[in-house]
Formats: structure tokens, C-alpha cells, sequence
């Protein structure tokens, strides 16, 4: 059955991401009364809104698949299995890094079974709009839906927005993009159908067809590596991330624009793999995606900024919640990401006070939001970690430091 919502809440969660999803079923399951509130009408956060079909951060690096996250994100992978989806550890041929590959309609299915079973009232099409707070506490949300805007309460919040937008309204100054405030690249990930699955697919063909049209076409494209591609289970589709389109600024206009040359482009996109790539002479535009895929946005001031040293040197400490595993994967020169793997055992503690706003007692970050420098950031952002530290949030947020470790030792 679907609950009707309340407007009286232990845990208000705004973001139905990686991080959302994570943070309401950790509160949850502490035995709080939690809302979530997502903007779209589905969950799974840029999985489902970006075609970022992969889990990242899950797994160490290394030749074996040594889990780093466990805990609610479990709980997510089971109902996926149940669905139909196998959910186990693919290692990328590209990267060499071991992942959990995606179908998107099964993963926002799943994430409405999983968050239902555990008791989470969810509100889609819901927007955070405005806030009321005193200085060191956030008091009431608005939120704006389809019915209007009306104002709900809750003794803690997490901001799980991927963007901040929750900091954003609540006036807590941020630092955008890196230190120099230069942003990650955006992408749009698509979707293409129709390839014959008996012909593999020829990266050295993609390169030189993309060599030529790089010469002449409207949307050249700074992976001249032919990209990254997988087949995304259950439908003989193939997933292909080769179009960047770096950022100036958080802006609408910018926004759109990238919306506009990542459509575009892969419109053109298809017809060179059409011209020019054996197997694809059939081969179609499935889908962009909801919205271009947003790496970097905002960062809005945490109690501790994890660092890339941290990551670097595999940095292990007491109060740590959550683990980062993933790579250092640094997309600031669009189509041209470095790799920096995490030192020490191929593990870094994430420590509480990264999940804390600076200046807001009960305000919690979750997913992308957390403090992070540049470096960790480009670790951090990935889904997998994002449950993690989603969990640990919603299990602070709903009863407090103690007893919250490292809920994956
Ligand atoms: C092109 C690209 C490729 C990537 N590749 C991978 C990959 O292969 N694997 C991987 O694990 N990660 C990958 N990442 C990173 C990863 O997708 C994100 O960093 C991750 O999704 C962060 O999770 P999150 O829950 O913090 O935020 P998000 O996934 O961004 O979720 C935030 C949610 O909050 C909602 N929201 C925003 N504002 C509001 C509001 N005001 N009110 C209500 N709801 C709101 C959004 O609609 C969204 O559903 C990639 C990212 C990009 C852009």
C-alpha cells in the first residue's frame, strides 16, 4: 500500500539519487519517520535521469571484486536480482574497474519496492522550494508540487540533491566547481539499439570514423579513444558515453546549451556508427536521457573537507562512516579523464563530520553533496560511495553519533 504523506517527519531527505535513496533507508531502518522528495517522477538520481548506467565505488580496484560498500545498498542490489537483473561485479574492459551494470527501468522499480518495503513515505514531482531557519538550524521546508507549495517539518534534513540545492536555499556559502572554480565536463550518455549482436563491436573502426568526422561534422568530440561503451543488460543495447561538453558556469542558459549540443550530437552521432562502424547499419537513438549528466556542481561548506590526500594515501581514521574505493577520476579537460587509484589497502575512510553542514546542526549531506576537495570529489561523486555515505547520514540523522561507525568494516 502507498502511504499518504504527513507533514510531520523525523528525516526529511530531498534528493531521490544514490545518496536520497541511501540516507532514507538508513534513517529508516533506525526506526525513524522519513520523507523523501525527488523532482522527477522517478527515483535512482542520475541513473535513471543521465543514462549513468553503472554502479561505481562498490568494488576496490584490484583482480578480485573486495566489496567496499555493503549495508542498505545491499538492500537496493537484492531487489534489482529479484527484478531480473543480475547486479554482480563486471569488470569494465575499458577501465579495468569493477562496476555493477544498470537497466534503468528496473533500477527505479527497485527503488520503489525497496524504499515502500521500508516504511519511507516518498513524494515525486516535489521540489524543494524555500526553507525556514535560525542560525544554526533549519526549521520547515516548502515544498512546491503539483498541487502548490506547503510546508512540512522534521527534527533532521539531509540534502541529497546532488546539486545542494537544500544548502543552496538554506545560505550556505559554497564553493563551485574545483578551487579555481573551474567545473567538470558535462555528458549525455545515450542509449543506442538496433547493433547486429553477432558483429562485435570494432573500437578501431569508431576511432576512424570519428577521426573523419571530427574534420567536418558540427559536434566533434574530444574522445578520440572511440569512448566508453558496455551493453546494458536485458536489452541487447548498447550504453556509450562519448560526447563531453565542458562548463563555463551553473547557469540555465549553460544548462541548455548542453542539453541542446549533447542532443544534437548524438543524433549525428548515430548516423556516423550508421555510415561507418560494421554491425550498426541499423542502429538507432534509444534514448539521451532525461537531462545531460551533471558531474560537478556545487559544494556547499561540510565541518571537513575530505582531501585527495586522504584518497591518495588511503587515509584510515576513527570516525570514519563510509568508505571510498573508486579512483580519483578527474574529467576536468573534457573527453580526457586521469585516473589516480586510493593508496594504503585501496581504501579511504569518509569521516562523519565530511556528512556534517558547516554551521547547521541538523543538517546532513548524502551522495555528491559532501565536502570534498576537488580531488576527493572526483572519487567520492560515484554512486556506490553515494549510498554509503546516504547511509550513514540517515543513520545520524536519525539517532546520532553514537554507535555509528563504518557501517562496511
Ligand atoms: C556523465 C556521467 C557519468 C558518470 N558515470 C558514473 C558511473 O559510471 N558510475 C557511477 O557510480 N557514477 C557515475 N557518475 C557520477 C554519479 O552519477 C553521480 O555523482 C551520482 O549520481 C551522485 O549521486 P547523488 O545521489 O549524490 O546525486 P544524483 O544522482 O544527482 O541525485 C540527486 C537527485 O536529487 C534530485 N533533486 C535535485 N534537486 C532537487 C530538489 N530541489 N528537490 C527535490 N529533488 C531534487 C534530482 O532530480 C536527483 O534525482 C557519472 C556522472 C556523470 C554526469
Amino acid at each position: 500500500m502507498i502511504r499518504q504523506p504527513e507533514t510531520d517527519y523525523d528525516v526529511i531527505v530531498a534528493g531521490g539519487g544514490a545518496g536520497g535513496v541511501g540516507a532514507a533507508l538508513g534513517a529508516a531502518r533506525e526506526g525513524a519517520k522519513v520523507l523523501l522528495i525527488e523532482k522527477y517522477g522517478f527515483l535512482g538520481g542520475a541513473a535513471t535521469t543521465s543514462n549513468v548506467l553503472a554502479y561505481c565505488g562498490f568494488f576496490q580496484q584490484g583482480p578480485e571484486p573486495v566489496k567496499a560498500v555493503g549495508g542498505v545498498a545491499d538492500l537496493v542490489l537484492d531487489e534489482m536480482r529479484a527484478l531480473g537483473v543480475s547486479a554482480d561485479p563486471f569488470r569494465s574492459p575499458t577501465t579495468h574497474n569493477w562496476i555493477i551494470l544498470l537497466e534503468p527501468e528496473t533500477v527505479k522499480l527497485a527503488l520503489d519496492n525497496v524504499l515502500r518495503k521500508n516504511g519511507v513515505d516518498v513524494l515525486l514531482h516535489t521540489r524543494v522550494a524555500a526553507v525556514t531557519r535560525t542560525a544554526d538550524r533549519l526549521h520547515a521546508l516548502t515544498l512546491a508540487g503539483m498541487e502548490g507549495r506547503w510546508r512540512v517539518e522534521a527534527e533532521n534534513y539531509v540534502d541529497a540533491t546532488g546539486d545542494a540545492n537544500l544548502a543552496l536555499i538554506a545560505g550556505i556559502p559554497s564553493r563551485i566547481g574545483n578551487e579555481d572554480g573551474r567545473l567538470q565536463a558535462a555528458s549525455g550518455p545515450i542509449r543506442v539499439g538496433g547493433r547486429n549482436p553477432n558483429v562485435p563491436i570494432d573500437r578501431k573502426a569508431i576511432i576512424a570514423a570519428f577521426e573523419d568526422y571530427n574534420k567536418t561534422g558540427d559536434w566533434p568530440t574530444a574522445r578520440t579513444d572511440g569512448g566508453i561503451y558496455t551493453e546494458i543488460p536485458m536489452t541487447g543495447e548498447m550504453w556509450w558515453m562519448i560526447f563531453d561538453h565542458p562548463m563555463a558556469d551553473l547557469s540555465s542558459a549553460s544548462f541548455t546549451r548542453a542539453e541542446q549540443a549533447s542532443r544534437a550530437a548524438a543524433h549525428d552521432y548515430i548516423n556516423v556508427l550508421r555510415k561507418s562502424v560494421p554491425g550498426f547499419e541499423n542502429a538507432y537513438l534509444v534514448q539521451t536521457g532525461p537531462q545531460i549528466g551533471i558531474r560537478e556542481s556545487r559544494h556547499p561548506q561540510a565541518r571537513y573537507e575530505l582531501t585527495g590526500e586522504d584518497l591518495l594515501t588511503g587515509r584510515r581514521r576513527a570516525d570514519g562512516v563510509a568508505y571510498a574505493a573508486w579512483p580519483i577520476e578527474d574529467h576536468s579537460v573534457a573527453g580526457k579523464p586521469v585516473y589516480r587509484s586510493v593508496g594504503g589497502d585501496g581504501i579511504a575512510d569518509i569521516p562523519l563530520d565530511s556528512l556534517r553542514a558547516k554551521g547547521v546542526d541538523n543538517l546532513c549531506y548524502a551522495g555528491r553533496v559532501i565536502g570534498a576537495d576537488s580531488a576527493a570529489y572526483a572519487s567520492i561523486r560515484v554512486m556506490g560511495t553515494a549510498f554509503a555515505t546516504g547511509e550513514a547520514a540517515g543513520r545520524f540523522s536519525a539517532s546520532g553519533a553514537n554507535g555509528l561507525k563504518n557501517l562496511w568494516k
